[in-house]
């Protein structure tokens, strides 16, 4: 007979050890347990953020990228895709777009451009904050060493997101090139904890090679790490990569882990990702509606938008920004939430 009893120790508890993960894993396609574990998930982040679902205005400011992820549709190999790279005054405007839209939060993304040196960087923080000191800054630009995320949190930077992408060796390194290493990638994230920065980890679910195992790792990973912000989102193959032939992973899954990850770090902030709005056009209401607190709208121009393909068929790419936010909003409002456009910073 299966047993339920984890379900209600993650419950009680907020924790798991690695043998609780594989068993709920095991039953987490269960429709009595999904929706008792959204329940709760629920019950935790309305307890911390009442009916707000915060919003980041996503500035994806250069597709150029030294790294060659297997996954990614902006590999430095893909040379099917024409390169941008937006000026500081382009990135400028898409900030006032995003103040005027009410927007108090700024995430720049881009790949790992070297044209951006730890100094150029610097200096568009400190420009942006100098604009609009009442944002929240945040930067997702992967991979750098210590002295330069100093200067950047120094220049002003508030938060960062690196997902650590998976936390078992065997599956980092059949998603990645020998140049590129999971542990650096974790040296990075506790290098922004040590920094004082607000951190972002997270993975993609169901990319190629992906056991129940490897999820037990990273709901471990998370566990101990406790980051501020937590992405995840389905992998997609993207048309361009050697991962071109290969399923995309699960939404139900994904909607299942963001409750589990709600429960085992009651406060995060969870974004209900632009990649599980693609695989479902409900999905990103459903990850809402499953324990997820968090929107990303594109504030990008429309014309890079495209341009910036991680994978196919990306949703989102047409529409102006303040579509974009009208279009969230009535999304948010049928899953029964508020959006808001305020910092939403991350509460103890
Ligand atoms: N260069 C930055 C930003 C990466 S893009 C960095 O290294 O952090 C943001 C995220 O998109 C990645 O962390 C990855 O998890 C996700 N992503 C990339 N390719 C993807 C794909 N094919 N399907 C789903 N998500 C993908």
């Amino acid at each position: 007979m299966t047993d339920y009893s984890v379900v209600d120790r993650l419950i009680s508890n907020n924790r798991l050890t690695r043998e609780e993960c594989l068993q709920l894993l095991a039953i987490l396609d269960q429709d009595q347990v999904k929706k008792k574990l959204a329940l709760e998930a629920c019950r935790l982040r309305e307890h911390y953020y009442g009916k707000k679902v915060f919003t980041r205005g996503l500035i994806e400011f250069t597709n150029y990228c030294r790294n060659n992820c297997y996954y990614c549709g902006i590999r430095r190999d893909n040379k099917g895709l024409d390169r941008y790279r937006m000026s500081e005054d382009e990135i400028m405007a898409c900030c006032h777009t995003g103040w005027q839209l009410g927007y108090r939060t700024f995430v720049l993304q881009g790949g790992e451009d070297p044209w951006f040196t730890g100094e150029r960087i610097a200096c568009l923080v400190r420009r942006i904050k100098e604009a609009y000191p009442e944002c929240a800054l945040t930067l997702s630009i992967g991979e750098h060493d210590y002295p330069t995320y100093k200067l950047w949190k120094e220049a002003g930077a508030d938060r960062y997101l690196l997902r650590h992408e998976t936390a078992s060796e065997d599956l980092y390194r059949k998603l990645h090139p020998e140049t590129m290493s999971l542990s650096n990638r974790i040296r990075c994230l506790r290098d922004l904890k040590a920094l004082g920065y607000q951190v972002g980890a997270g993975f993609m679910v169901g990319p190629p090679g992906q056991t129940m195992d490897h999820l037990a790792d990273d709901l471990m990973f998370l566990q101990d790490l406790r980051p501020e912000m937590v992405g995840i989102g389905p992998f997609i193959p993207h048309h361009q990569t050697d991962f071109a032939g290969e399923e995309a992973g699960s939404v139900d899954l994904t909607i299942a882990l963001l409750s589990v990850i709600r429960l085992l770090l009651p406060s995060c902030l969870l974004p209900a990702t632009t990649a599980l709005g693609t695989l479902d056009p409900l999905g990103r209401e459903k990850g809402l509606m499953a324990g997820a607190n968090v929107i990303m709208p594109n504030l990008s121009p429309t014309e890079n938008r495209k341009l910036y393909e991680l994978y196919d068929n990306k949703i989102c790419v047409d529409d102006q920004a303040d579509k974009c936010r009208d279009c969230l909003a009535g999304r948010v409002r049928i899953a029964g939430y508020e959006l808001v456009t305020e910092r939403g910073d991350f509460q103890e």
